[in-house]
């Protein structure tokens, strides 16, 4: 393929953040009567644009309750796992060798971005925070801005023509289910990276049958690969 650019998930591929707060995330669960373990929380909800989060939350809560919440019930339950997940913040970390990867990409000269589910206030604050936006700039991209989340494409469509590149000379990097089936729906090629704390045994297998073409266990190893797709050009 001719590489047009690299799009790079946010949240289990740059920044270590699926995995910060899960305990506690579902300790306050359990307090409100789900029986959710961290590694549930992982494989609901990992890649998930905070409206679908919200709604399936609610919707197990209802399932929960025998009935529809109370928008007070509803706002309280949603509220409280936000702060159980907020109040833990402070120990986020970079994955391990991702501004060094994301350095050499800037180095060689290839178009790139970050497009993520989160919302571009916290965005932008891990990416600062964490030293990626030299390498990256302008190009931070939330899915806040677009019509449908993840698994929707609209978010990596929407990257590639700010980058004013064609989806299909695209290489996505994902951690989660959801984000390998946005950047194959928006007809681009997508690693699976696993280097990610909240990715536990299986999560390769996901990233794969949701159509993943390989798999990184590490940003080392994906430097690499990516490297001998650059050499091609
Ligand atoms: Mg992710």
């Amino acid at each position: 393929m001719a590489l047009g650019a690299v799009l790079f998930d946010c949240d289990g591929v740059l920044v270590d953040s699926e995995i910060v707060g899960l305990e506690d995330s579902a300790e306050f669960l359990r307090s409100k009567g789900f029986s959710w373990s961290p590694e549930d929380l992982i494989r609901l909800f990992t890649g998930k644009r905070d409206d679908r989060f919200k709604a399936e939350l609610l919707d197990a809560y209802a399932g929960l309750l025998g009935r529809a919440p109370s928008t007070e019930e509803a706002n309280c339950l949603y509220e409280g796992l936000i702060e159980a997940r907020r109040a833990n913040r402070h120990k986020m970390l970079p994955v391990t060798g991702a501004v060094e990867m994301m350095a050499a990409v800037a180095a060689a000269g290839v178009p790139r971005a970050v497009a993520s589910s989160s919302q571009q206030v916290h965005l932008d604050s891990k990416i600062d925070r964490f030293g990626f936006r030299p390498y990256v700039g302008e190009h931070v991209y939330s899915a806040q801005y677009v019509e449908h989340g993840k698994p929707a494409p609209d978010i990596f469509l929407s990257a590639a023509e700010r980058l004013g590149v064609a989806p299909d000379s695209c290489i996505v990097i994902e951690d989660s289910p959801f984000g390998v089936e946005a950047g194959v729906a928006a007809g681009m090629q997508v690693w699976g990276f696993i280097g990610g704390g909240h990715c536990l045994e299986g999560h390769a297998k996901r990233l794969l049958a949701a159509g993943a073409l390989r798999i990184h266990v590490s940003h080392f190893a994906l430097q690499q690969e990516l490297f001998s797709v650059i050499k091609e050009h």
